[in-house]
Parts: C-alpha cells; structure tokens; sequence
C-alpha cells in the first residue's frame, strides 16, 4: 500500500508541476529533451513529501534506467500522430500525451512510427513501452493489452471519390472497400451497414468476422497503410476508403468526400503490456489528465473538439 502511495505522490506532483509548466507545447524531434520538466516535477515532489525516492514496479524502473520512453505514434494523423516530412519532427496530441509521460519519469522520449498491422507487434516485442496511435479499445484487444480510460473518442466513416456518385451507406451495397489490416474498420461498417438495412447480415458473427473472406454485400481489400489505400482509390482498385475520420482527414482531397454516415464509435487508449506496473501508472495519469482538464486543453490546441 505505501509504494502505491509513494508512487501515485511522485504521479500527482509530476502532472501538477508539468501542468503548471504549461501543455501545449509539442516535441521537436523524435528525441525530446526533458529535462526541464524532470526537475519542475522532482521540486514540486519535494514539498509534497516522497516522490523523489519514488519506487517503481520493475517495468517503470527499467523505463527510468534506461533514460528513454519508446512509444509506438501515428505518422500521418493530424492532430494526433503526424510527422513533418521535411522536418521529421512530430506533433498531435498522441505525442505530446507521450511526452508529457516521458516528463513525470523524468526521461526522454523516443517517437516509433507504427501502424494498425505492427503496432501490438512492436509492443509485444518489447521494441516500444506503449501504443499511442488512434488504437481502438475493444473488449478483444483487452483480452491481450492493457488500456487505459479512453482520451478521446472518433467515429468510423468512408472516403470516396465523388465521381463514384456513393453519397451514403446504401451506396456501398456490392462495392469493394479498402481497409487497413489490423483494424476495427471493416467489422464497424458491416455492422453499420446491417443496422441501416443495407445489408441483411445473416451469418454475421462478430467473434468470427474476417474482412478476408466476407463478399455478402460488400467486399474487403485489406492493405498494410493508408497511403496504399488511398492510390488504390485514385486507382479505380477499391471504390471506398473505411476508417476513423481522424485518420481519413488527410486523405479527403479535391474530388473526394465523406459519405453522410458516421458510425462506431473509435475509444481511443493507451495501449500497454497485459499487467504491467506501467499500465497502472499510465491508467493514473490519463485519469489524472482528464480530471484537470490536460486532455480538453491539446482536444482545443488540435482543434479536435
Ligand atoms: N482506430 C482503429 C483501430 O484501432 C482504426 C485503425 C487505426 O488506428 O489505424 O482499429
């Protein structure tokens, strides 16, 4: 009971003094110095009692020995996860939430570009303590990781060519749709299509759903990234482009538009190893930051409200 005590002191202090310092400022590299907030945060623990002698569960002090947060971040997602091509530099409110972790531990942080097929990978390896790239919290990925309490919430919705003349679900009826591999978006839409009565959805199960081998109504091309779909269209290849409308916005170029339909919900959490102490501490500081109102400050800075 006191380490829990002692570690949610030096939590609380860290968040406090962090957002005293000011949030909404981004990381300008993929390796972000912090060790200005390091020791905000070591003072303000020191009037407050123990976190300065603050003990970690074994996976938080490895963090901390190592000197290096590694988290697995979104590239193209603006507002989120996106790196600046010519800068290499990283902004949206996914990295600063990762930096501003890296700041309570008081080490630096290491950005990884993942994306829905190899971001459980790289967790799962060990390449990266924690996913934090529009990853979907569903009652099937918490049977393998650890999430945190959403910190924001998308919906699912379908880009396509406006030559196509598809305007809305029903229009999707016997089209091929381009999804990535690895993510909640086909599922969501045959679901939504069988709510709108576009589809009849017999012999829809969704514990057994796999966009491979789905053709009642509507077919799959699955792709390993949302460039590819994304040409695929221009291409002719796929005749719609299905995944959380945060993702899409990049992609929603001239002669394209978003159907009318949005639908399933996207939760977004903090994706760590199944009972990992760093799943808890993660767990306090999203609760922590949604309380204080950390999370609606980079939601306004984002203009993601
Ligand atoms: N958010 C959705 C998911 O987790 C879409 C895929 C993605 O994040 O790239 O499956």
């Amino acid at each position: 009971m006191k380490k829990i005590k002692k570690v949610l002191a030096g939590v609380l202090a860290g968040a406090m003094a962090l957002s005293l310092a000011g949030c909404g400022g981004t990381a300008a590299s993929s390796t972000a110095s912090s060790s200005e907030a390091a020791s905000a945060s070591s003072g303000a623990a020191s009037t407050g009692a123990e976190s300065a002698t603050a003990e970690y569960d074994a996976d938080v002090q490895a963090i901390v020995d190592r000197g290096v947060l590694r988290v697995g971040v979104k590239n193209a997602v603006i507002g989120f996860g996106y790196q600046d091509p010519a800068t290499g530099s990283y902004t949206g409110m996914e990295i600063d939430i990762a930096k501003k972790i890296a700041d309570t531990l008081g080490v630096e942080v290491e950005y990884t570009a993942v994306t829905a097929a190899t971001r459980t990978e790289l967790l799962d390896s060990g390449d990266i303590d924690c996913v934090l790239a529009t990853f979907t919290i569903t009652d099937e990925r918490k049977e393998s990781w650890d999430f945190t309490t959403p910190y924001y919430t998308d919906h699912v919705t379908v880009l396509v060519e406006t030559s196509s003349g598809i305007t809305d679900l029903a229009g999707l009826k016997d089209k091929t749709v381009g999804v990535s591999s690895g993510s909640t978006s086909a599922k969501a839409l045959v679901q939504a299509m069988i709510a709108a009565g576009t589809l009849p959805g017999d012999g829809f199960d969704p514990a057994t759903f796999d966009p491979a081998t789905w053709t009642d109504g509507v077919k799959f091309q699955q792709y390993d990234d949302y460039p590819s779909i994304s040409t695929a269209l221009s291409a002719g290849q796929v005749d719609a482009f299905c995944v959380d409308k945060s993702i899409l916005a990049v992609y929603n170029t001239d002669g394209r538009a978003y159907i009318a339909d949005e639908f399933s919900p996207q939760e977004y959490g903090i994706a760590t190893k199944k009972g990992s102490g760093f799943s808890a501490l993660c767990e306090t500081l999203v609760t922590t930051w949604l309380a204080d109102g950390t999370i609606d400050g980079l939601v306004a800075t984002y203009g993601l409200g």
